[in-house]
């Protein structure tokens, strides 16, 4: 049971979808932190899916995997960057989870013969949930971050349990509305009205907001602040401008600016501690925004992009993340393009050449045939003409295709997650999965999580990390096939990160006497890169990249 006394923030979404709740959540994190107070986050996703793992990253985006290997919500990620430490399955919730334990209960028969119902039982899963990851963090404040927006079907059930926590611990419970205030181009006037039917639509679940978080292209005014402290019925020390940034992390900065720590510190009523120290996150905040920065051009050659006439890079969110932690630390501005490997299958070798203008090329994680011939031609052109290229886990499987193919001469080389019966399946199901294919139980059962992995001495990856046992996160159900690993090895390939046994290649990559910077990973570094902690191979990737900027000019 979480403390008596303990805290909670609650997160909600007013107007539209997709303008920061995420970001907010982290920062109030940050903040309270840095002011000495313990704390914990946690993401609702209201769908019924029962993790993040089994929908397409066009669908919602990064499908980011924690220590523990479960697969959650994009915004997990961005709650541990800004937080700077690893997240646990207690952090994370969907509607799905909530209701697979409620069930399951009622198949044991363990609600002693009642009916079972959203109210009280569902929303008392809800609110035991709630406790118990306060209790298992330890902390002070508990911050709950509740996918979706005001008005929605899915997520009522949780802003309802909310209200029963407000109702019960009413000096406990506080609760932010992130709402949007558009700027029409046509009247060039910012417009309150949407907030305040939102708060309206609020209202009715029996719910009134302490905070409006005031998303908007410029910051908002104090005639608009008074106008929606009326209307709102918020304290208009209690309404926090949150202009367009052009980097999220410069929002915790920018909310200092409104003392947004001290009035929470106040609502709250938590003593005083210390200070809000961010001197460190600032300078890096900077850094990331630091327009006179020398460019290093990334190409990311990825098929997760289209959502209708729209490209998003939702998809690549860690990785685009960890890019820029590293470019900071080098006092680099990363300008990412993303390369459509489809396009590189349409439009051939001209779409392949135009590769050459970039300092260096990420082929990132994916599933399945689409655009994977595209990739692989993307790669051939990266090794041949020696432009630095990472491949983080489909782009380290690919890697070893195309090095079968084109050095081995083994021109059937493939895996067998695209062609069945390849005839050099160089890249095969890994043994425990097959039986999950076979019985179609595909939900959290890939090689998920943390595992350690030794790097051999004298390689790159070595250099980069500086020890010799790392441990990174992982997310494939195919592994590079232990029958061609000598052939490969004789051709040159050096297989620098192995699984303790010795018998799973985690890291592949060119000595660099054949190329300056060609490394793959089988797990996805980018989700341990942190702002303050940049990951070695990012950052030992943009080195090269850097390096060869500067060969060119
Ligand atoms: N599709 C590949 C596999 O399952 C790679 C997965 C990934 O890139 N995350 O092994």
């Amino acid at each position: 049971m979480a403390k008596e006394g303990h805290k909670y923030i609650f997160v909600l979404g007013g107007v539209m979808s997709g303008v920061g709740k995420g970001v907010v959540t982290s920062s109030i994190g940050l903040l309270l932190e840095r002011k000495g107070y313990p704390v914990n986050l946690i993401k609702v996703d209201p769908y019924l899916n029962v993790d993040a793992g089994t929908m397409n990253p066009t669908e919602h985006g990064e499908v980011f995997v924690l220590r523990s290997g479960l697969e959650t919500d994009q915004d997990m990620g961005n709650y541990e960057r800004f937080l700077g430490r690893d997240l646990t399955n207690d952090d994370y919730m969907t509607s799905g989870m909530v209701y697979q334990s409620v069930i399951a209960r009622e198949r044991a028969l363990e609600y002693g013969g009642k009916c079972v119902e959203t109210i009280p039982h569902v929303r008392d899963e809800i609110l035991h949930r709630l406790e118990k990851a306060a209790a298992y963090n330890g902390s002070r404040v508990s911050v709950i971050e509740i996918g979706g927006t005001i008005g929605d079907f899915q997520n009522a059930l949780f802003i309802e349990a909310a209200r029963v926590l407000k109702m019960t611990q009413p000096e406990d419970v506080l609760f932010v509305m992130v709402s949007y205030l558009p700027t029409p181009g046509t009247l060039g006037e910012m417009k309150t009205k949407p907030t305040q039917t939102a708060v309206r639509d609020l209202n009715s679940y029996g719910v009134q907001p302490d905070f409006i978080i005031a998303r908007s292209k410029e910051p908002i005014d104090e005639k608009r602040k008074e106008k929606l402290a009326i209307w709102c019925n918020v304290r208009k020390d209690r309404i926090i401008a949150a202009p367009d940034i052009k980097s999220i992390y410069e929002a915790p900065v920018n909310f200092e600016k409104d003392k947004f720590s001290t009035a929470l510190q106040d609502a709250l009523k938590l003593p005083e501690k210390r200070k809000a120290s961010l001197s460190a996150w600032k300078k890096f905040a900077l850094a990331t925004v630091d327009a006179a920065a020398p460019e290093v051009h990334i190409a990311v050659v990825g098929k997760y992009f289209d959502t209708g006439d729209f490209v998003l890079s939702d998809a690549y969110l860690s990785v685009i993340e960890a890019i820029k932690f590293s470019a900071a630390k080098l006092g680099r501005q990363a300008k990412i393009s993303w390369i459509n490997s489809k396009d590189i299958e349409r439009n051939g070798n001209q779409a392949v050449a135009a590769l050459a203008q970039y300092d260096g090329i990420i082929v990132p994680g994916g599933f399945g045939e689409t655009g994977i011939e595209g990739k692989i031609r993307a790669v051939q052109f990266a090794r041949e003409k020696k432009i630095p290229y990472f491949g983080l886990c489909y782009g380290m499987q690919l890697m070893v295709i195309e090095y079968a193919r084109n050095v081995l001469g083994l021109k059937g080389a493939h895996t067998t997650e695209v062609k069945k019966n390849a005839e050099d399946p160089v890249v095969d199901v890994m043994l425990e999965q097959k039986k999950h294919l076979a019985d179609n139980k595909y939900g959290g059962t890939m090689r998920l999580g943390a595992y350690p992995c030794y790097l051999k001495r004298g390689t790159l990856a070595r250099l980069a990390y500086k020890k010799e046992l790392v441990e990174e996160r992982h997310r494939h159900r195919y592994e590079i096939n232990p029958a061609y690993v000598k052939r490969l090895e004789d051709a040159g390939l050096v297989f620098s990160g192995t699984s303790p046994d010795g018998v799973l290649m985690e890291i592949s990559e060119l000595p660099r006497s054949m190329h300056p910077f060609m490394l793959g990973t089988q797990f996805h570094p980018e989700f341990q890169a942190r702002p303050l902690a940049p990951h070695p191979l990012f950052t030992e990737f943009l080195k090269v990249a850097v390096a060869q900027n500067r060969k060119r000019r």
